[in-house]
């Protein structure tokens, strides 16, 4: 929501009402470039490996090649539609159709090849594949956890077990720079999905939360050991975050009117964004922050 609160009001904010506009809104918003398209596959392929591994199916590493290049190109194919919906109400070809060249597709593969490589000899993952952490579970990030009178999606991608202190672990593919304090903060939450399981334990200062993330050429890990103060601290900050994000909603008002919603932080945001053909940001975004901070004062004039 930081990045553009207009794009995330567009995925989210018209969620609730059904209809075939309403879910176009959140079609469009997954649109993604193809080197987002190739970090999902790594993460999946990531996972498909441990789960190879905790089901006892053979994995062959031939096919590491394919299985990426098929995720990849089934989802730009899955993207074509749309695309097309974009055009009927754009009444013109959209930016987003840019035909992805078989060049281009190779080296995304290679990439996603040597990142799963370098993955594969990262701890905790070459750990669990050669047996030395015996006891461990994947666990899907797409599972909700009720938080206050919230349904979110906090839970970890990876639990394991050293002895008498659980590791809470998520992925995160996309090149981040090191965490600041207030994503270590928010990472906490996975503790509150982990108190609440059978099974687990049910004292904060049992479980030390990692994040493995991909920076500067290289896996990366951070791992923090959690407490209460800090697990609480992670509960407040997601409530204020969860706050923010229902006055923005409520910003919208009756008339959905969506000039209200601030825009992109920076360009760079508008260039991974299937709205940008629909969005004033998308055309300009200086020009487009700087009309909307003119209707705010005229608006702010009148009253
Ligand atoms: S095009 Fe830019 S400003 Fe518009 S919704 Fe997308 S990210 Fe936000």
């Amino acid at each position: 929501m930081n990045q553009c609160p207009r794009a995330w009001i567009l995925k989210y904010g018209f969620a609730k009402n059904r209809g075939t506009f309403n879910r176009h809104l959140s079609n469009i918003a997954d649109w993604s470039t193809p080197w987002r398209l190739m970090q999902r596959a790594l993460r999946g392929v990531i996972i498909e490996r441990l789960e190879c591994h905790s089901k006892g199916r053979a994995w062959i590493e031939i096919d590491l090649a394919s299985k990426i290049r098929n995720r990849i190109i089934g989802a730009i194919s899955r993207q074509k539609s749309i695309i097309e919906v974009v055009e009927a109400r754009i009444g013109t070809l959209s930016s987003l159709r840019n035909r992805v060249r078989d060049s281009e597709i190779d080296r995304l593969v290679e990439i996603a090849c040597l990142r799963f490589h370098a993955a594969m000899k990262t701890e905790p993952i070459s750990e669990i594949l050669n047996g030395k952490i015996p006891v461990w579970y994947l666990f899907s990030r797409l599972d909700k956890t009720k938080f206050g009178e919230y349904q979110l999606h906090i839970a970890p991608d990876i639990v394991w077990f050293r002895g008498k202190t659980c590791h809470l672990m998520r992925f995160t593919v996309q090149g981040v720079p090191n965490p600041g304090q207030d994503r270590i903060i928010e990472n906490m939450a996975m503790v509150n999905w982990a108190v609440n399981r059978q099974g687990l334990p049910y004292k904060a200062d049992r479980y030390v939360v990692c994040n493995l993330y991909w920076s500067r050429g290289r896996w990366n890990k951070w791992s923090k050991r959690a407490d209460s103060q800090i697990v609480d601290d992670s509960y407040k900050m997601i409530r204020k975050d969860m706050k923010a994000m229902i006055d923005l909603h409520n910003k919208l008002g009756e008339s959905c009117d969506l000039s209200q919603i601030p825009l992109a932080s920076s360009k760079r945001v508008c260039r991974n964004c299937g709205h940008r053909d629909t969005c004033p940001g998308g055309e300009d975004l200086k020009r487009a922050r700087l009309e909307q901070s003119a209707l705010e004062m005229a608006k702010a004039s009148k009253l």
